[in-house]
């Protein structure tokens, strides 16, 4: 007696398996030209490359600290924990409203976080006695801050764009601009929304999905922006193809053409994505080599479970290979592996850095006003927008340990945009490479940490100290 397969069974792992088949090398060339030309970055090439697959070639010459590519995110998010901190639009990641806003807003949720903890309920600022040693600032000030009733001196020279709320009304999501909210709405936020207007089928459960991943890992959320991507733009390509081809009245010819649209929107995403993530995790320092395949289960799981209730909050049966575990662990891998962090410098910082460096004489005067907002921020005051994010063509650049290039964030860069310069003078031809580690740590380190990269480091300086 054989083993039955349902026909159905069968054609979902079928469509799973290619979907997870690697982009050929004429389709990532293609795809990547694409792109280059979009981005007007005329001096790279992706070549095929007998070591890894593919590389970032310069075709022409780079001087040292030279711009060479300015990367636009496929998909990106900030980290939970950092929301407090950093007020940004949720699709380019640039700071918004105002100096005062900013500073109000972190205030008030530390002030609110506070309450929580110690239960102090209703304090009404500064002289209440706290466990905190930082200065409080009374809550109508906070109020005044936010609401721009108070201005700071010379933060209008640090001029922010104007918050533009979500189109589905929620209370999650701002933007910069209305173009921002929209391109945001239309390539991911629609579904992943829990204001009226989302076209999730459950919000509530969304929200349990969205709870799950703040007390387990966000990494999460960015899976679920990548799935939800890839539905949306299937819909657009559907809705398109339908108007061209007229509808076969749900027959099977119809159902035959439906998968080829499904593989055409997870495009951009196939060319990132490399191992599982349950396969490529770092393993935390107190995992012993012993408990290895015990812990990698348990993230295996953990995924599991946070893949259930993404499908019970936005599930669609036409993109049902989409809500597969072994996808849903690539999507996170290459979260994992592309190593991008997503960093925007915070212009409370540059702010504060202005104030202080003003001449004696305005100075003083200055920093009665500004001082105690400064002392209430506390070591806080600076921290930068932080996430993960993944850059197309950035994720194709190699590793080095002596690498030719660095992603650096210059004084002009205000979004989560990834920018990569030269580190010193690189040729017409040379690859350009960047460290995926800390390459300053001693050969056996930085070979232990790569592997979880999938490779053992060949470059010329891990050649010449292997010996
Ligand atoms: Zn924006
Ligand atoms: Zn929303
Ligand atoms: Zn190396």
């Amino acid at each position: 007696m054989g083993t039955c397969i349902c026909p159905i069974d069968a054609q979902f792992f079928d469509q799973v398996a290619a979907l997870l088949t690697p982009p050929t090398l004429p389709q990532i060339q293609e795809y990547f030209e694409v792109l280059e030309a979009k981005r007007h970055c005329s001096g790279l090439k992706v070549k095929p490359d007998a070591k890894h697959g593919k590389g970032v070639h310069s075709e022409v010459n780079f001087q040292e600290d030279d711009l060479i590519l300015k990367d636009e995110m496929l998909v990106g998010a900030q980290h939970s924990s950092n929301k407090i901190d950093c007020f940004v639009c949720s699709f380019c990641f640039r700071f918004i409203g105002s100096i005062e806003l900013q500073i109000g807003r972190k205030l008030y949720l530390q002030e609110l976080g506070v309450s929580a903890v110690d239960g102090s309920g209703s304090s009404d600022g500064i002289g209440c006695n706290t466990s905190s040693e930082k200065t409080r600032i009374p809550q109508d000030t906070i109020q005044s801050l936010m609401n721009s009733n108070l201005q700071l001196p010379y933060s209008e020279n640090f001029p922010l764009p104007l918050v533009v709320p979500c189109l589905g009304g929620c209370k999650e999501a701002y933007y910069c601009s209305k173009s921002c909210a929209e391109a945001d709405w239309d390539s991911f936020h629609s579904l992943l929304c829990i204001g009226h207007g989302s076209s999730s089928p459950s919000t509530e459960a969304l929200l349990k999905f969205v709870k799950h991943a703040n007390e387990t890992n966000d990494i999460f959320i960015l899976a679920a922006k990548v799935i939800s991507f890839t539905i949306l733009r299937y819909r657009k390509l559907k809705a398109a193809h339908v108007q061209r081809e007229g509808k076969h009245d749900s027959s099977n010819q119809f159902d035959s053409c439906i998968f080829p649209l499904l593989l055409e929107a997870w495009k951009s995403v196939s060319m990132g994505f490399k191992r599982r993530w349950w396969d490529c995790i770092a393993l935390p320092e107190d995992v012993d080599s012993s408990e290895k395949v015990e812990f990698r289960m348990q993230i295996k799981d953990l995924a599991f479970e946070s893949l259930q209730l993404l499908k019970e909050a936005i599930y669609d049966k036409e993109c049902a290979p989409l809500f597969s575990l072994d996808i849903y662990g690539h999507i996170i891998g290459m979260f994992e592996l592309n190593n991008l962090d997503l960093v925007v410098a915070s212009p409370v910082e540059d702010y504060f850095l202005y104030i202080d460096d003003l001449p004696v004489s305005q100075k003083k005067e200055v920093e009665n006003l500004t001082k105690p907002f400064l002392d209430a921020l506390g070591d806080d005051y600076s921290i930068s927008c932080q996430g993960t994010a993944f850059f197309p063509l950035q994720s194709c650049m190699n590793h080095s340990c002596i690498p030719n290039a660095k992603a650096f964030k210059r004084e002009e860069d205000k979004d989560g945009q990834a920018t990569i310069v030269a580190l010193r003078p690189i040729f017409k031809g040379e690859e350009v490479t960047i460290s995926y580690i800390d390459e300053d740590l001693p050969y056996d380190e930085r070979q232990e940490l790569l592997a979880d990269y999938g490779f053992r480091c060949k470059c010329p300086r891990c050649i010449e100290e292997q010996l």
